[in-house]
């Protein structure tokens, strides 16, 4: 494509600053007028009323955020070429951090956390391209070992998926590249979804991977998201420093993550709720892959099928305690709109919690809604504390990891937050 057949999206006065910050988002009430000539995940050239360039950028026409920026550099050029270097840059970005197999010592045998190792985590499983924050935005891919997932979420990267998907394989070698893109934000952007196999062979239907000494198995096919929450490998390592020796409640537990994690620390038991039937399946299948299935460790292992804003109130009624609380929910707000009434969930869950605490005990808890400031929910926790009539100390501070990049300019890739609190 020349520069000449690129349209121009002029903004209104203005409305050029986030940009000049480098933000890479332009919502609808910033154009001053919508182009004739752009369609889809077209590109455009992004200029200030004054006619300065600002950014190239995809375009998206039913999308409140119109327009996701490629690149500020009037010089570069938006070709197949840089989606190949995006890729390569995004996974060069992470080479350093697995640990290599000569390495082995420093990290040890998944017994050090990673981030005892210099955040270098041990393992086969990775995200590696992690959309806005590696100047791909919309773009998620994780790889599982031998098979990538990824999720083309935006118009502009749906419009160059091709060598998206050519270069993933050329970089990484992987057997398999399957894609899921079935999340809800495809229907925004005016998508429809699609999974499926993209290249190479058939995925197994359950993938093996491990993290730091851990074993999972992955559903890449039906499983959230892309199969697993890489994003809470620091989340994990926690809890496996935490919880050696408790009895440890792992609440919206999905496949085991946190259990896992527990067990192969030293916990002294897990008990795993969730509503999801086949995600607490899958959830014993993974305790029992690290060896905490058999009858010579029944009863340190135990999957509730419920809800667990009841099962809180049921536990606290029957006086039952723990030493060690994961709550890490689902996103409880997806809008601004509905920011109080997940104030008032996490409030809720974060209060029963501190009840069912024995002194000594630990909460591992956690909010993974943008649009919930670390601020606020660390003042909500601090409520639910208060209200349970708890002492409770923060101990250590939790986010996403480092193959889950925060680029500066993109405060809202900071999704992750988790907060480990000890009761007196
Ligand atoms: N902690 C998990 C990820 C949690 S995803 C991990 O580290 O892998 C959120 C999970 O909460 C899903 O498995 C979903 O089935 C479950 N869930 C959602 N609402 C729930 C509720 N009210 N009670 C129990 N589980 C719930």
């Amino acid at each position: 494509m020349t520069s000449r057949a690129i349209p121009t999206v002029r903004l209104a006065p203005g409305k050029e600053k986030s940009l000049l910050r480098r933000h890479p988002w332009v919502f609808s009430g910033a154009i001053a007028e919508e182009p004739h000539r752009a369609g889809f995940g077209d590109t455009v050239t992004l200029v200030s009323s004054g006619g300065e360039f600002l950014a190239r950028a995809s375009w998206s026409p039913e999308s409140q955020i119109r327009a996701r920026v490629w690149t500020f550099d009037e010089s570069e050029t938006i070709d197949e070429d840089f989606f190949r270097r995006r890729v390569a840059g995004a996974i060069e970005a992470r080479a350093n951090l697995l640990a290599r197999d000569g390495d082995a010592d420093t990290v040890g045998n998944g017994v050090l956390s990673s981030s005892q190792a210099g955040g270098r985590a041990t393992g086969n499983a990775l995200r590696l391209v992690h959309g806005e924050s590696d100047g791909l935005p919309g773009l998620l891919v994780d790889r599982y070992g031998d098979v990538l997932v990824c999720q083309f979420l935006a118009t502009g990267v749906e419009r160059w998926q091709e060598v998206i998907v050519e270069a993933l394989s050329a970089l990484t070698g992987a057997g398999s590249i399957y894609e899921r893109s079935d999340a809800d934000v495809r229907e925004k952007e005016g998508l429809r979804t699609r999974t499926g196999l993209r290249l190479g062979k058939e995925p197994p239907e359950l993938v093996a991977i491990e993290e730091n000494g851990r074993r999972y198995l992955v559903d890449v096919r039906e499983g959230h998201k892309t199969g697993f929450y890489l994003d809470q490998r620091l989340g994990r390592d926690a809890a496996a420093r935490w919880c050696r020796g408790r009895e440890v409640l792992n609440a919206f537990s999905y496949t085991g993550g946190f259990s896992v994690a527990a067990l192969t620390g030293g916990a002294a038991s897990v008990v795993d709720v969730d509503t999801s039937g086949p995600s607490l399946a899958l959830a014993r299948r993974n305790v029992a892959a690290n060896g905490f299935g058999g009858e010579d460790t029944a009863g340190r292992y135990d999957a509730i099928e419920g809800d667990v804003f009841t099962l809180l109130r049921r536990f606290r009624d029957s006086r039952r305690s723990f030493d060690a609380i994961v709550l890490d929910p689902p996103k409880f707000a997806d809008a601004r709109a509905h920011l109080d009434k997940a104030a008032r969930g996490y409030k809720d869950i974060n209060l029963l919690a501190f009840k069912l605490l024995r002194p000594g005990g630990v909460l591992l808890t956690f909010s993974c809604s943008g649009l919930m400031t670390g601020e606020l929910f660390q003042k909500i926790v601090a409520d639910a504390a208060v209200d349970a009539r708890r002492d409770a100390a923060l101990v250590e501070r939790l986010a996403q990891p480092p193959d889950h990049p925060v680029a500066l300019p993109f405060p809202e890739g900071a999704y992750l937050k988790g907060l480990v609190c000890r009761v007196r």
